[in-house]
């Protein structure tokens, strides 16, 4: 059995002071539903201080990104060290890094181990392009970057991992994918390249969420097919009750 998971994405919202608010407002919804394991992702500037607010619960804390040398002349960048100092995970790839910053399946490999061997657990985002979807490449590009986003992770550290499947088209767009569709590719293409890349028994225990416009309302669609564990929630994660609510539907 792998336990469903929630991670709400803030992007780049959110000051401390309303940060605060938003955390103090969502907690003890979030707090009554201890069969989901909840994360939250605010910006950097946040992560200290969301974190004292989790202090006694059992509400994970992640980043958004991270770089992967351990310290050095990187301006502007948050070793693993540092985020470890208040995070237990860091979303990893997102596809606006890899759209806007040039991210690639390399440096996410990069990031992965580093994740990894700093005792993060890295949610990894993966997903096609709307042109890549309407050429017909979803499976070459998915597949491709789970595998090189994950070459060389040790079978025994593969478990830990989480995967995102987030059609770039449905990010932000209100235009999610329909439950049995993003179903078929964590079906057909995502735990196949796991198996591939570990063993078949690795790939079932690896968590892999859905994210791309999921909202309290369609959130059941996602949670009832057998393949998704979760979803990464960007725009729906900014309020406060429909996060709950997204996290009560992913406990039935
Ligand atoms: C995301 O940012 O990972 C995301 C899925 O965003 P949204 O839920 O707003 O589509």
């Amino acid at each position: 059995m792998r336990t469903p998971l929630i991670a709400g994405n803030w992007k780049m919202n959110k000051t401390v002071e309303q940060a605060r608010a938003l955390v103090a407002e969502m907690l003890p919804g979030l707090q009554t539903v201890s069969a989901v394991e909840r994360v939250l992702c605010p910006p950097f500037t946040a992560l200290m201080p969301i974190s004292a607010m989790l202090v006694g619960t059992e509400i994970g804390l992640g980043a958004q990104n991270m770089h992967w040398e351990a310290q050095g002349a990187f301006t502007g960048e948050v070793s693993p060290a540092m985020i470890k100092e208040f995070c237990q995970y860091v979303i990893i790839g997102h596809s606006e890094r890899r759209t806007y910053f040039g991210e690639t399946d390399q440096t996410v490999n990069k990031k992965v181990h580093a994740a990894l061997s700093n005792q993060l657990i890295p949610i990894v985002c993966v997903g096609e392009t709307l042109e890549e979807n309407e050429a017909g490449r979803t499976a070459e590009v998915v597949a491709r970057q789970v595998c090189d986003g994950l070459k060389d992770v040790p079978k025994d550290q593969a478990t830990k991992l989480v995967i995102a499947y987030e059609p770039v088209w449905a990010i932000g767009t209100g235009r999610a994918a329909s439950g049995e569709v993003a179903n078929r590719v964590l079906a057909e293409i995502i735990r196949p390249a796991l198996a591939g890349l570990f063993d078949t028994p690795t790939a079932q225990q690896i968590r892999i969420l859905y994210g791309g416009s999921v909202t309290a309302g369609n959130a059941q669609e996602f949670f009832g097919q057998p393949e998704i564990d979760g979803a990464l929630v960007g725009g729906a994660s900014l309020k406060a009750a429909e996060f709950v609510n997204i996290v009560a539907a992913a406990a039935k």
